[in-house]
């Protein structure tokens, strides 16, 4: 009988649920409780941060995969909030590229790239172009935290030919444990009529109460749907990689991409 209960806990579940936590990479509250995270998480780490690489490496090691959190102009906000390396509109198309190189360089393990702020930049054809072609040829892909309802990145992404996913719903946008329980229930209604679910999450000012509620609500969330990492609902991500570009050798993620291409 044991046996019995053993085997139906393990039949994978057809709805699957990833949750992103950003703006990793600055030392921010609630990092320690992320990663101890008995799930399988993605992280959004900020490139040329004082813990970018300590962040990336640490996620690595506990399981959790990693996206470079590229920091990209927004409608409204402060400049400083953009931090180093940002892509902001009054930029040439080659400094774009330089820019997202060397921040994907910057962060180590990383698969796939979203947007950190951005509200400008990802509904620009011209901009998010650039920003694909570079995506591509390091074979990662996007994840459109969507901060625009106006977003064209889907439609650039399918005509430079890389693997974008969104967002679907942010969960702690206001920092109280009550907020983000609502934010959580969210996630149930809608896997109610989707078979998956994107949810971004923060460290930071919400960060520990953010790791609380994600903790608290792994035992209901479970009983309808597996805690999956992003790469498993970029479905023909890996195949296209290996088909069309191949590997790149000489990328810090060459060692992610080969052993998320050899997973089942
Ligand atoms: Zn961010």
């Amino acid at each position: 009988m044991g046996a019995d209960i053993k085997q139906q806990v393990s039949v994978p579940k057809s709805k699957k649920v990833a949750i992103v936590i950003d703006d990793l990479g600055n030392n921010m509250s609630g990092t320690d409780e992320i990663m101890a995270m008995q799930i399988p998480l993605t992280v959004a780490v900020r490139p040329f941060m004082p813990t970018t690489k300590r962040d990336a490496e640490w996620a690595h090691r506990v399981g959790h995969e990693v996206l470079v959190h590229l920091p990209m102009e927004p409608l409204k906000g402060k400049k400083q909030w953009l931090g180093p390396g940002a892509i902001t509109s009054d930029l040439s198309d080659e400094e774009i590229r330089r820019r997202v190189r060397a921040a994907i360089d910057d962060v180590p393990y990383a698969i796939g790239v979203n947007n950190h702020m951005g509200s400008k930049i990802t509904a620009d054809t011209r901009m998010m172009k650039v920003v694909l072609e570079v995506c591509k040829e390091r074979g990662l892909f996007f994840l459109d935290s969507k901060t625009n309802y106006w977003s064209i990145v889907d439609n650039v992404a399918k005509q430079v030919g890389v693997s974008c996913v969104d967002n679907h719903i942010f969960l702690d946008d206001k920092s109280s444990k009550r907020y983000i329980m609502k934010q959580m229930k969210l996630i149930q209604s809608h896997l109610s009529h989707h078979n998956y679910c994107i949810a971004i999450g923060h460290v930071g000012r919400p960060g520990k109460n953010t790791a609380f509620v994600i903790k608290a609500s792994i035992p209901v969330i479970s009983k309808e749907a597996d805690f999956v990492p992003i790469s498993k609902l970029v479905p023909h991500h890996w195949k296209i990689l290996r088909k069309e570009t191949g590997i790149r050798q000489t990328t810090p993620n060459h060692h992610n991409i080969t052993r998320l291409m050899g997973r089942k």
